[in-house]
This record gives C-alpha cells, sequence and structure tokens, in this order.
C-alpha cells in the first residue's frame, strides 16, 4: 500500500485586505473594507470605474480607482460589461489585487482567515507515513503556513516549527517557509512515524482505541468530524499586519 498520502488544500481568502486610509469623516487614519460593488461613469470615449471602500468605523466610501480615463475601445468588452454588472467575482478579484492596492495606500493590512477544503489526490490516511500537501491559493491570503498545518492538523505552532526542524517538515519550492504566508503552488511534505494528523486529511479522524473505549464508542477506531462539506478555519482570524 503506498505510503504517501497526497492531498490538495485549496485555501480561499476569507476577508480582502484593507488599506490605511485618512477618512475625510473621521479626520484620522481609518481601515477601509471593501463593499464589493464598483462604480462605472463612460464619459464620451473615456470610461473610468472605481472599486468603492468604506470606513470601518463611519462607512464613508473611498473609490479605488480600476481604470482611469481609458479610451473604452481599449477595454475588453467582456470586462467593461462585468464591472457594469457588478460581478461578485470581479469584484472579489479586484479586492484582492494587494498589489494594487499597495499602490494607492502606504500601509495595507491582511488578513489570515480562510476557508480550507481538502481533497485527497491519492493514498490511504490509515497506512501513509508521508503527507504530500499541494496549496492551492486563489488569492493572496496573509495566512502563515505554520499556523495552517497547526490549524488544519491539531497541532501546537510549535510542533509545527519542530518538525520544520528536524527535517520532518519540508516546504517547497526551495526557500519557502512555514513562518511565511502560504502561496500558490507551494508543497508541504510532512513525513512521520506518528503524526497524528495524518489522519485527519480527509477530514476524518481515527481516534486512539483507548480513549475511544472511554468515551464508550465501540469498535476499534472512533470517526470524528465526518460532517460533510468543507473544513473551515475562521476561528483564528486575526489582523497580521496594518
Ligand atoms: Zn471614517
Amino acid at each position: 500500500m503506498s505510503q504517501v498520502l497526497r492531498a490538495q488544500w485549496t485555501i480561499i481568502a476569507q476577508t480582502a485586505p484593507q488599506p490605511w486610509l485618512t477618512c475625510r469623516r473621521c479626520g484620522e487614519a481609518r481601515r477601509f473594507r471593501s463593499s464589493d460593488r464598483v462604480r462605472v461613469n463612460t464619459n464620451g470615449k473615456r470610461v473610468d470605474a472605481w472599486l468603492v471602500y468604506k470606513c470601518t468605523d463611519c462607512d464613508d466610501t473611498w473609490n479605488r480607482p480600476v481604470l482611469e480615463r481609458r479610451p473604452v475601445q481599449a477595454i475588453d468588452p467582456e470586462f467593461l460589461a462585468s464591472l457594469g454588472a457588478n460581478d461578485a467575482a470581479v469584484a472579489r478579484r479586484l479586492a484582492f489585487d494587494v498589489e494594487g492596492l499597495r499602490r494607492r495606500a502606504d500601509r495595507v493590512a491582511e488578513f489570515d482567515d480562510a476557508l480550507v477544503i481538502k481533497r485527497v489526490l491519492s493514498g490511504d490516511a490509515t497506512s501513509a507515513r508521508q503527507l504530500d500537501i499541494l496549496c492551492a491559493v486563489p488569492e493572496p491570503v496573509g495566512l502563515r503556513v505554520d499556523r495552517l498545518l497547526a490549524n488544519e492538523l491539531g497541532l501546537s505552532r510549535s510542533s509545527v516549527q519542530r518538525l520544520e526542524a528536524s527535517g520532518a517538515l519540508v516546504a517547497s519550492p526551495k526557500g519557502a517557509r512555514v513562518r511565511r504566508a502560504v502561496r500558490d503552488g507551494m508543497r508541504l511534505l510532512i513525513t512521520s512515524r506518528d503524526v497524528p494528523a495524518l489522519q485527519m486529511l480527509t477530514d476524518i479522524q481515527f481516534r486512539h482505541p483507548d480513549r475511544s473505549a472511554k468515551r464508550g464508542v465501540e469498535g476499534p477506531f472512533m470517526l470524528r468530524g465526518t460532517k460533510k462539506g468543507p473544513s473551515t478555519t475562521p476561528r483564528y482570524a486575526r489582523l497580521r499586519s496594518g
């Protein structure tokens, strides 16, 4: 039987980055959140578009430029139509464009709350001695690798760091660090004789027979966490910087 359990974790950021800007109404620097609404203004042959942000304190608005006095002819008609229709996917993509946001604000708050959807690609959780996790991160997220693994595998962050220090956890590509934010395409290889987390990849946790017995559960293992749908990790929503 295969000793490697291969899985894909899709990490979906929940809170878009928020710029710190001077709020006209508050008279001080405040965080602004995306309202996920786009405003489009066509003036003759030129078009402007903005993503509307709101002050997290007073709801005053800030319009983040998306298109500035651009010739209508130069814009992909499909993109223009989706802006005009307030397409949710487009608004989300714009809101998560953290590099673009950094060009507009000196200080940007990023968040590490994420939804993690796990899919087993190959292997068997009960026999595997190695976890091979491929991370898919559609939009940038401020979630550190050690925090991701700690939360999803039920480990402490220090034990995740010990796994890395001992060579039992290897992040690639070269230069990837567990103390940094998880990135699209990152691969995490965990080798251990008894990482309890091995079994959790499938969203099914097997309990040790002794502990199950104490809880009065029949059989060698107790199944836990078999709820349908992706596991979520909103509990550790936290401001990383800004
Ligand atoms: Zn305000």
